[in-house]
Order: structure tokens, then C-alpha cells, then sequence
């Protein structure tokens, strides 16, 4: 869709088209047909920027979905997007290279027993691509009337601190060469107006953490995250039919954490059937870990070596790759205005991942997404005449679904094990509420000089895992990743920690160039953000390309 000054004002600017941003288009356009409602997404096209496991709960689309059409569940696009529902729920540690063993039985006892593990059950829930739930998500939208402007990257929240209220957002310039001289091509970043703004961007939002500073937004605790690296994986006929197409798997323990004797680290594996013999696999390591040369696509490899996984895709083809950060903070962790305790400011409310939405107890958020989508948009329709009212309204709303209810029963898990540790936290942690809040330090800070032990046979192929992902950027636009002070990386962090950067980052954008580290591939880059957020000297900053650059995920 081409550029056009009608998107200058508008009612409603929803920043970010994933599962929250959309199910606020859908359900305030279904609402209020007259009002404009403009999405902007800095992706090349639909999904191309959403990856997550994943699995939904079926309250929530279903919510979503049935006032626009009660069969949805009917339709050949439901079917192709809506996999299958789980039927075998597979929870289980790995110790070693080769031995597994089923906990589900642990779950099961928790369920009866009313503990919080119990909220790990994923019985009956879909079975999903995010990327394509997110492209359905906005052919919905766009039927009802609802503007969705693919490669609209923005760069900045307008923010009026004396009346408190956002005006719009501004875009990104177009058309830079890389020292920021203007090319031929140059287009100066527009601004768009807004009466209301929604922020969905997903994690560790650009805007959302823009806002979050200049709106004066505080986090009781200090948000925690962590990275996700996920491979699809083509096999044969008989391992598919052998893993089964309802069932998940969730492991913990090897590679990552094995009790008493160490690595020590919070997360584990999946593996979701994902249709067409394909099955996803995937790691999730919290970025509290404290190994200075680890790379989450090692533990991916090794989780794929292990005997339990390797049955399932030995042989297999990665046909499609990526990585993404999950925000595990809580509702400790949830930004409030520290005045009236909203989830955003006047006219401007926070939704889904950019919130922090996800309820580490059920590994999941993507129900919390769509459901913070649905209250926004009740929000403003209430309060279309008082936009100031937004962000009140929506909090209160968000107190009357699942979404805070959810985020409260969950709200010691993650911050109890990364005070103690899985070994001790996880156990410590079905205290649930009676459990103090601990102060815990923002993931860099966690980073020692110890190694990580376990290293894979083969060095991890980071090429081919950012050409399956697809990513482009313009060759010649302005780096997007700054190193703050090119000067702590060889004279504190190169010496101390080896600039871990070089290895964590899934896309290999660091490398060190004539003894100094630089961000020098930035084109391959996945806006996973890790940089950001695990650079032991918190000297990276992520900020945003030109519009549709990025990975261009399909089936993630
Ligand atoms: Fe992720 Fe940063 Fe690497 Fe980009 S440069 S892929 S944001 S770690």
C-alpha cells in the first residue's frame, strides 16, 4: 500500500500487527463500522515478523472470532491455520544425551492439587504457526475495514509532557545511506496523529519502551526475559506419524539444567507437529543465564542430538528458522502508571508481549495477547469522546477478564527461580503467593565469567540459519544496532567476558573487525533484541530499520 497523508490523523493507531493489535482492529471495527482504524507494522507482509511455539487456548480466538462469524471454526482458513487440538501432552526432563523421562504425572498431581504447575496442561488447546494465525488475523481485519500498513516501521512516540498525551508516532526515514547522508530515493519519516494509540509491537517494543520512559511508567520489578530459537523441520511420513499430529513436548533438563552438578540455566525444548510432516523444534533459555560464552543454538543442537528428540527428525531438512525473545517478568514486572496503576497513560494503553503478558505457569501468552486486544478496543469504544480515559478504562477491563487474574496467580514462578535457581526455585516457587517478591537484577547483570561445558560436536551454522529465516535488509541503510561506547567492548568486555555477543547472537551480526567488536552484518539481523538485552555492559541498543526489513517468517 502506497504512503499517503490520509493516515496523518486518525482515530484509532494501533502499533504493531500481531495477535494483540489485530484482535483490537477486528473487535473495535466489528464495534464501531465508522470509525478509522489504522494498524501499521514495520514486517514486509503479514506474519513476517511473528514466531512463537506456539499453542492457543481456544477460549480466547473463540471469544475473538464468534461475534464476526459463529462458524468461523468451520472455514477452510480456520482449518489451515488451526492445526489440531492437543491430545497427548508429553511434560518431561531429560537427563543426559539419552534418557527422558515422562513428568506428567507431576502435573497431574498439581492439577488436583490446585498448584500453579497445573496451569502446564495444554489438553485440547490448538496447535499453531503464529506467523499464520497473525496473516488470518489480518485478512479478518482487513474485511471489516481496517487500514493495515505492512513496512510503516516507526521510530518514536510523540508524547506531549504537559498535557500528558500522546499525538502520534513518527516513522522512520527511508532512503538514508549508511553514514545518514540523504540518497536520491529519501523519504523523511511521516508523522501520524492519533487520537488513541494502542502499543502492540511484541517484545520489548521499541515505541513500548519509548513510552514507557517518557509517559514515567515503573515496573515493580525489572522485566526478565528470554530467547527462543526455533527450527521447522521436515521429516518422513513414518516420524511424523510416529511423533503424532496432536501432540506437544515440553523438557526440561538437558542441555540447559541438569540439578546439582550443573549448567543451571531456566527453560528447556519444544516440539509441536506443525502439519505437512513438518515439526517444529525449538529452545527456550531465560537470559539470566551466566555463561559468558553461550549460545542458545547450541543448546538448540544439542536438545536436537538427544536420543528422545533425535528419533523424531534425524534425517530431517530445516526448511525455516528463527528467533525471538519471550518477556518472563510477570506481573512484577507489568509497566503502571504510578498514579492511577493503568496499564499505559491517558490515551495510550500497552498490550499483549509489549505489556508482558505471558503467564510463565502456562508457558504461554498468546491467549493473554488476544484477550489485552479485545479489552483495548472496549476501551476506546467507551471511551471514544474522552480519549484521557483509555488506559483507566482498559486496566480496569483487563482486572475483569482472565488477563490480570492469570498474570497475579503467576506472578512468583519465574521471579522465584531466578532469584534461587531452577533446583531450588522450582519447588520454592508452588508457595505461590505467600512468597515475597525478590528484587531481581535485569538479565546483563547476570553474566559471569563462567563457561558453559557443553558444546556441541559441530560448530552451529548461523548462515543458513538466517537464510532460512529469510531476513533482508537494505545493504545500504544506517546500522540499526549501536554499540554505545565502541570502547568498553576491547577494553572491559572483550578481555572479561570475550564479547559474547559475537556468540549469542543468532544471526552472527557481531563480529570483531581489526581487533574492535562491530555490529557488521547488520542485514542479517532477526529483531530478536537479545543484543539489547544480554550485552553484559548494556551497551547495545536495537533501534529500527527501514520499513520491511527484517526475517520474513512463514510458518514460525
Ligand atoms: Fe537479535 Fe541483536 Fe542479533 Fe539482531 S543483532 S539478531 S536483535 S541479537
Amino acid at each position: 500500500m502506497e504512503k499517503s497523508n490520509s493516515y496523518n490523523n486518525v482515530s484509532v493507531l494501533i502499533v504493531g500487527a500481531g495477535p494483540a493489535g489485530l484482535s483490537a482492529a477486528i473487535t473495535l471495527k466489528k464495534a464501531k463500522p465508522e470509525l478509522d482504524v489504522v494498524v501499521i507494522d514495520k514486517a514486509q507482509a503479514p506474519g513476517n515478523h511473528n514466531l512463537s511455539g506456539a499453542v492457543l487456548e481456544p477460549a480466547a480466538i473463540a471469544k475473538l472470532l464468534d461475534p464476526i462469524d459463529p462458524q468461523w471454526a468451520e472455514s477452510d482458513a480456520a482449518k489451515a491455520v488451526l492445526l489440531s487440538r492437543v491430545d497427548k501432552d508429553d511434560v518431561m526432563f531429560l537427563l543426559g544425551k539419552k534418557m527422558a523421562f515422562g513428568i506428567e504425572c507431576a502435573i497431574k498431581m498439581a492439577i488436583s492439587f490446585k498448584l500453579g504447575f497445573g496451569q502446564m496442561s495444554h489438553h485440547n488447546d490448538y496447535i499453531c504457526s503464529v506467523s499464520k494465525l497473525t496473516a488470518w488475523l489480518c485478512s479478518i481485519a482487513q474485511k471489516l475495514g481496517v487500514e493495515v500498513l505492512h513496512g510503516f516501521a516507526a521510530k518514536d512516540i510523540l508524547w506531549d509532557s504537559a498535557s500528558h498525551t500522546a499525538t502520534g508516532v513518527k516513522l522512520v526515514d527511508q532512503g538514508l545511506d549508511k553514514e545518514s547522508h540523504k540518497q536520491r530515493n529519501y523519504l523523511p519519516g511521516e508523522t501520524i496523529h492519533a487520537k488513541h494509540v494502542l502499543l502492540a509491537e511484541g517484545c520489548d517494543g521499541l515505541l513500548s519502551e519509548t513510552f514507557i520512559k517518557k509517559a514515567g511508567l515503573k515496573r515493580q520489578g525489572n522485566q526478565l526475559y528470554s530467547i527462543g530459537v526455533k527450527e521447522l523441520i521436515k521429516v518422513s511420513d513414518a516420524q511424523y506419524q510416529k511423533f503424532g499430529a496432536g501432540r506437544v513436548v515440553h523438557a526440561m533438563g538437558y542441555p540447559i539444567w541438569t540439578p546439582l552438578i550443573g549448567p543451571a540455566m531456566f527453560g528447556g525444548g519444544i516440539m509441536y507437529p506443525m502439519g505437512g510432516n513438518h515439526i517444529a523444534v525449538g529452545m527456550i533459555v531465560g537470559l539470566d543465564y551466566k555463561y559468558c560464552d553461550f549460545n542458545p543454538q547450541d543448546a538448540l543442537t544439542l536438545f536436537k542430538e538427544h536420543k528422545f528428540v533425535k528419533q523424531f527428525i534425524d534425517g530431517g531438512t530445516v526448511t525455516e528458522a528463527g528467533a525471538k525473545m519471550i518477556p518472563e517478568g510477570g506481573l512484577y514486572a507489568l509497566p503502571r502508571d504510578p498514579a492511577t496503576n493503568a496499564i499505559g497513560r491517558s490515551n495510550v494503553a500497552l498490550l499483549g508481549d509489549s505489556a508482558g503478558f505471558v503467564n510463565m505457569l502456562k508457558i504461554k501468552g498468546l491467549h493473554n495477547a488476544i484477550d489485552s486486544g479485545m479489552a483495548a478496543a472496549q476501551a476506546v469504544a467507551d471511551n471514544l469522546d474522552t480519549p484521557l480515559g483509555l488506559a483507566g478504562a482498559y486496566t480496569r477491563l483487563l482486572e475483569q477478564t482472565t488477563v490480570l487474574k492469570e498474570m497475579d496467580s503467576a506472578k512468583s514462578f519465574r521471579q522465584t527461580v531466578a532469584r534461587f535457581g531452577p533446583l531450588q526455585g522450582m519447588p520454592l516457587s508452588v508457595l505461590g503467593g505467600l512468597l515475597p517478591k525478590f528484587h531481581i537484577e535485569p538479565d546483563y547483570q547476570e553474566m559471569t565469567t563462567a563457561q558453559y561445558r557443553m558444546k556441541p560436536s559441530v560448530k552451529f551454522d548461523k548462515d543458513t540459519f538466517t537464510a532460512v529465516a529469510a531476513t533482508h535488509h537494505r545493504e545500504e541503510e544506517p546500522c540499526h544496532l549501536l554499540i554505545q561506547d565502541e570502547n568498553i567492548c576491547i577494553t572491559q568486555c572483550w578481555p572479561k567476558f570475550g564479547a559474547p555477543c559475537i556468540t549469542f547472537c543468532p544471526a552472527g551480526v557481531y563480529e570483531t573487525v581489526h581487533n574492535e567488536v562491530k555490529a557488521a552484518n547488520p542485514s542479517n539481523c532477526l529483531h530478536c533484541k537479545t543484543c539489547q538485552r544480554k550485552c553484559p555492559f548494556d551497551n547495545i541498543r536495537w533501534t529500527v530499520p527501514e520499513g520491511a526489513g527484517g526475517p520474513r517468517y512463514k510458518t514460525m
